[in-house]
This record gives C-alpha cells, structure tokens and sequence, in this order.
C-alpha cells in the first residue's frame, strides 16, 4: 500500500485541506481532519507533475487532490488507467470527426498504396527477376493465346517477309531489345499488337490491313519494343495479382509461373498498360522512328484511323489507352522530318 501526503481541495472552496492518501485496492482512501473517502480508481482523472509543479488528481464531485510525490502520482495514473482503459477510445469515438478523419487517412493510405506502392513494388521486383522468367510466362502466355484467340496468318508471304526484314534492317542499325516478330490472324484482338514477356510481339493481320505503308507497321512495333524493353507486360501481370506475387517474385520463389502467363492476355487486351506506361513506349518510339528517320507521322496517322474505327470493338487502343494526348509529340517534325 503506498501512502502520500497531499491537499484536499472540496470544489466549494479554495482552502486547501491537508490529508493523507492511500493507494488501495481499486480504491483511493483519503484521511484528514474529519475526512475520509475512499473513491474508486475508476472515477478519477491523474494529471501527473509537470516539471515542479503539484500533480493534480482529479476526483468525482469536482473535488481536486494536489501532491508534489512524484511516484505515488505516477502510480495512481498507471492504476487509474487500467481501470478504464476504454476511456480513451471512447474520447475518441465520441468525436465524430476524429472517426472520419481517421477513415479518410485509412482510405488514403490504401489508395496511394494502389497507385503508387504496388506499381513502384512490381517495378522492383521485374528488375530482380532473370530475363529466363520473362520467356517462360511470355510462351506460356503465347501458347494460351495460340489456342483461344490468335491463328495464322493470311497475310502474303511476301508482306510478312518484307516488314520482318526492314525491322530486322534496323535493329541491326540501332539497339532494340530481343524479340520476336509473329504475325497472326486473330478477329478477337482486331487492328492490334502487344508485347509479351520475354519480347514475342505479336501483329494482327488487322493491324497490317489499316495501315497505308510499311512505316506506320514499323512505327507500332516500335512502340511495342518499348513494352519490351521497360518489361512493362511482366510488371501488369505483377500488379495485377499484387502484393502477394510481388513477394512471391522479390524472394525468387516464383512457383508455378502460369498463374501469371494465364490472366496476361486478358489483361493487355481488356485492361491496358497505365498512361505511365504508354508515354515511356511511346518515348521509345519517337527516339526508335527519329534514327530511322521515319517520320513521327506515321505512329500518329494509324493510331488517328484506329480511333475513327468502330467504336465498340477491341484494338490497339483499348489496349494502349489514352490516344489523344498521346498523339501529340508524334505531330511534332522529328529529326529527319
Ligand atoms: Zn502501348
């Protein structure tokens, strides 16, 4: 039991009565000149010294208790919140505004974690991924695709040969990333392309089909070797299965890779790259079309004639979104221009 001396103040007046005080238990006792309480521990309020100050303990009835015994004080505010712990909480609950406040930071706190968290993890861990997990979901991926929705060619041998060719012409000439050019017949993906993991990209007979000359066809698959290049289909299908296969990638035990090869069709085709993503392979593109010296013209020119296409049909631009800013840059004169 710890005893302490302190002043008893009875709320009516200002003199002060000198008692002594117990800490019992669960009770406060004080005893002074025709005093006794005993108040339960729950009922009262310590608000310990500050420098050398009285400690004051506040009791029900609006009296007041000072003491300068530091530890007895510290004691009975550690006592006192253990007999109504939830009083805090319910400070706070009683508060509407701090509940709102506190839901609204819960929710900003998950959506920055949405926007920027998740996309900057599955940057990292694409990085830390060997280029041989790449290949593998982008086969399994392709092979996917090869029996739902792509099929070959009908394109003219000579067509096909021809763009693989200049393509191949000009990465001999300036660095691109390892890839695979395929052209496929699919009515599904319509005027389209798309990169996979691992570098196979994918051209529609579509895509050929509405472009006026072989420069517009270059001009796309450039942009495509920007996905390859910045690895953007691998950090999709990252994001889109989150936190967990972020992990899962960062500690190398990546498993069973056709978890991630499954969704990545349906991904690049129904949900697209970010806007982020777009401008790096359109960057890409513009710096790839500039030391070809193919006008920047011509990515502007075919992407303009997919947007005047059917509008409820799956293209290249439901899969690479946000056409009309991005235009922009291509209608600039290049270097060569
Ligand atoms: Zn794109």
């Amino acid at each position: 039991m710890t005893r302490f001396p302190g002043d008893l103040f009875d709320g009516l007046t200002s003199r002060a009565h000198p008692v002594v005080a117990s800490i019992e238990a669960g009770h406060l006792a004080i005893e002074g000149d025709g005093i006794a309480l005993s108040i339960p521990l729950g009922q009262i309020d310590v608000a310990p010294p500050v420098g050398a100050a009285r400690g004051v303990v506040r009791l029900p009835g609006a009296r007041e208790l000072h003491s300068t015994n530091q530890a007895a004080l510290a004691e009975l505010a550690a006592l006192a919140r253990r007999n109504h712990p939830e009083r805090w909480a319910r400070h706070l609950e009683s508060r509407a505004v701090y509940a709102l406040a506190a839901l609204a930071i819960s929710v900003l706190v998950m959506f920055a974690g949405l926007r920027w968290g998740i996309p900057a993890a599955a940057l990292l861990a694409s990085r830390a991924l060997p280029a041989g997990v790449d290949r593998s979901i982008g086969e399994q991926a392709l092979a996917l695709m090869e029996k739902v929705s792509l099929a070959p060619s009908k394109l003219p041998a000579a067509r096909r040969q021809t763009l693989a060719r200049e393509l191949a012409l000009e990465c001999a000439r300036q660095a691109c990333p390892p890839h695979r050019l395929l052209f496929r017949n699919s009515p599904l993906f319509g005027a389209n392309a798309m990169a996979l993991p691992g570098g196979a990209i994918v051209v529609t007979d579509d895509l050929v089909k509405l472009s006026r000359d072989d420069e517009e066809v270059l001009a796309v698959i450039a942009h495509e070797l920007g996905h390859v290049t910045y690895r953007h289909s691998l950090r999709l299908a990252l994001q889109s299965l989150g936190a967990g296969a972020i992990l899962v990638a960062v500690t190398g035990d990546l498993g069973n890779v056709s978890d991630f090869a499954a969704g990545l069709p349906s991904l690049l085709l129904r949900s697209g790259y970010s806007r982020d993503m777009e401008r790096e392979a359109d960057s890409y593109a513009l710096h790839w079309l500039d030391a070809r010296c193919i006008p920047r013209r011509r990515f502007a020119d075919i992407l303009q004639r997919l947007d005047n296409g059917p509008p409820d049909t799956v293209n290249l631009l439901s899969s690479h979104p946000g056409t009309t800013d991005r235009i922009h840059p291509f209608l600039v004169p290049g270097a060569c221009a």
